[in-house]
């Protein structure tokens, strides 16, 4: 039975609860350091089944938080990984406007990116086809993102736990029935065994809401789920993209439209995705895996209610990416970016991840921006969509300037 006391206790090893355990060390602000994840191993849920696009910061509307980590927080994963030659293929990436009407976007993508800090050209056909031939823009122009990388996230997971562990950091793993005692400050095992802290940072990913209601905090935010589903090209495929090819996207819905993304082996695989349908359950990766019917249910409630109020533009996300997991759709998505490719060019991968959105009921909108929470001796970090694998180190670091300074720790 294990009975355990530290200063900070981090719910969930993902990339976030890691860089948070890492910014603790680096910052000095404990060493009595200690990371739960209910998983035997890290990695299971989205840090470990994304994209591993570094995003450049070109997205996100100046001022918001994420603005604020994605650029500085991309350059400073980018970094670490170099030093430790773990993979990266530094591609870049280009964006371009699968309709007329949608080239303006790339203006206040090439503004947006400027005033993040992050380096944009924009470009004409022939540059686009230079470094994809077969790529095809429908206004002429696309946007390019030299320093959009992407990584192996697996590869990063594994380094830095790695590292946190030679550095004193303690994990305990594989413990998913637990219950929350706040006042004394305190977790209780399936097994009777306690864990003790001064201080609780929630960073359990698809599961954040749930685990800070248990803390009384948040009970206005739930997270509706969203599958996304990776095709690839096959190796016999003649076209071969070599670096990140995306569509212009609804900056007003959360999702980027399905894109190209090279990984970062030696030979890169091109993968094709992810799409965004909604999740029959959090943790509903593959057929009948964690099924759960009565949220799917309530969630399909909300998502008809946006689709009805039409709020921040949501009928356009159902008519253009609620569907793509169909695959001739899915062709018709990849199409507007390659015209050439082919049904017989593609197979499915057995990369897929679940998106977790969240929704405020109070205002009835789904929540665009990371968001943190703050209860009695803890931190709740609810909303950490993409890019939040890019920006973990800067988002750890503001995570920190706010609780630090609430951290009671003997
Ligand atoms: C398909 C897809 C593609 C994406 N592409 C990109 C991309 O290209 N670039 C990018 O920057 N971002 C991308 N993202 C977003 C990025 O993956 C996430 O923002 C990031 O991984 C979130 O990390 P996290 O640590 O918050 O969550 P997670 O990685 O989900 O970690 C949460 C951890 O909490 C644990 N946990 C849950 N409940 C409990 C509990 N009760 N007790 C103990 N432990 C618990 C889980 O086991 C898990 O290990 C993508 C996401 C998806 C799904």
């Amino acid at each position: 039975m294990i009975n355990h006391s530290c200063d900070v206790l981090i719910v969930g090893g993902g990339m976030v609860g890691l860089c948070l355990a890492h910014q603790l060390l680096e910052r000095k602000i404990t060493t009595s350091i200690t990371l739960l994840d209910k998983e035997p191993e890290l990695g299971r849920h989205s840090s470990g089944r994304n994209s591993g696009v570094l995003h450049a910061g070109l997205y996100y509307k100046p001022g918001s938080v994420k603005a604020h980590v994605c650029v500085g927080g991309g350059r400073r994963l980018r970094a670490w990984v170099q030093e430790r030659g773990l993979p990266l293929n530094t591609c870049g990436k280009v964006i371009v406007p699968p309709r007329p009407e949608l080239d303006g976007q790339l203006d206040v993508l090439a503004e947006r990116g400027t005033a993040n800090g992050a380096t944009v050209e924009l470009w004409d056909e022939k540059q686009l086809r230079e470094l994809i031939p077969e790529a095809r823009t429908s206004s002429g122009r696309a946007l390019w993102s030299p320093n959009t990388a992407v990584v192996k996230p697996i590869a990063v997971l594994r380094e830095l736990q790695q590292e946190l562990l030679d550095r004193g950091v303690a994990f305990i793993t594989g413990q998913a029935a637990w219950t929350a005692e706040p006042e004394l400050r305190q977790l209780r095992l399936s097994d009777g065994g306690t864990i003790s802290y001064g201080h609780l940072i929630n960073c359990a990913g698809l599961q954040a809401d749930r685990v800070a209601h248990l803390f009384g905090v948040g009970h206005n935010y739930t997270l509706l789920p969203f599958k996304g589903l990776y095709w690839q090209l096959k190796r016999s495929c003649p076209i071969q993209p070599r670096a990140n090819l995306y569509p212009v996207p609804d900056l007003n819905v959360p999702f980027l439209g399905v894109h190209f993304t090279p990984s970062a082996d030696a030979t890169p695989v091109v993968s094709i995705g992810p799409t965004a349908t909604p999740a029959w359950g959090r943790e509903n990766y593959r057929g009948l895996q964690a099924l759960e019917p009565a949220m799917a249910a309530a969630n399909l409630t909300v998502l008809a209610r946006q689709y009805l109020a039409n709020r921040g533009g949501f009928r356009r996300y159902v008519h253009e990416q609620a569907f793509l997991a169909l695959p001739p759709l899915l062709l018709q998505a990849a199409q507007q970016l390659i015209p050439s490719v082919r049904a017989e060019h593609l197979e499915l991968s057995q990369k897929v991840g679940i998106r977790s959105q969240l929704f405020n009921s109070r205002t009835q909108r789904l929540e665009d921006d990371f968001l943190c929470l703050t209860g009695h001796a803890s931190t709740h970090v609810l909303n950490a969509i993409s890019p939040a694998f890019t920006a973990s180190f800067a988002l750890a670091d503001l995570i920190l300037d706010e609780a630090a300074p609430r951290m009671d720790l003997a």
